[in-house]
């Protein structure tokens, strides 16, 4: 597998499938979220809706992964998945670790080989970018998976040299 960090907007990437840090509604927010619906168009929120009400309709649980259409993103699909919001009171790495895999997974079962990971959880939910670095590479490296292109697209300067020491 081949693991490469990239500086800008993860709704620009050219892979089969990028990750959505979303929230367990699906219904959209802000973040990266927020940008992939409004540049990706309603087809994403429309195929969110239909998950919701035939899957989740009680939303999507912290650290599942589930894939809809990109609709005008350059990517195929877009892998939503919802990171647990940070905690200094509880360990909740293992369910920041699970969207990883479990977006792997998901990736695996679209047959997918490159995929694009935002920093799940370090804008909204609060997780501290150095230790989200270090849970991110950790889960990738020891999935088991086809994909052999992992990118992680780090949005601002300060994020990319974090995972950059990480890496
Ligand atoms: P969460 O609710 O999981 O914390 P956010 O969307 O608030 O999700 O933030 C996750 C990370 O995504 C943050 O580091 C934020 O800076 C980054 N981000 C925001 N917009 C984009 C984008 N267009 N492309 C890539 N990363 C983005």
């Amino acid at each position: 597998m081949k693991l490469t960090l990239v500086r800008g907007d993860i709704t620009e990437q050219r892979a089969d499938a990028i990750v959505n840090a979303a929230n367990s509604s699906l219904l959209g927010g802000g973040g990266v979220d927020g940008a992939i619906h409004r540049k990706g168009g309603p087809e994403i929120l429309e195929a969110c809706r239909k998950l919701r009400a035939s899957h989740y309709g009680k939303g999507l649980p912290t650290g599942q992964a589930v894939a809809t259409t990109a609709g005008r993103l350059p990517a195929r699909w877009v892998i939503h998945t919802v990171g647990p919001v940070h905690s200094t009171s509880e360990d909740r790495s293992e369910l920041l670790a699970s969207c990883y895999r479990e977006s792997l997974r998901v990736a695996d079962s679209l047959e997918a080989a490159s995929v694009a990971f935002p920093a799940i959880s370090t804008g909204i939910y609060g997780w501290p970018m150095d230790d989200a670095a270090r849970i991110a590479f950790e889960a990738v490296r020891t999935a088991e998976t086809n994909v052999r292109d992992v990118r992680f697209v780090l949005f601002d300067g300060a994020a990319y040299d974090v995972f950059e020491a990480r890496l």
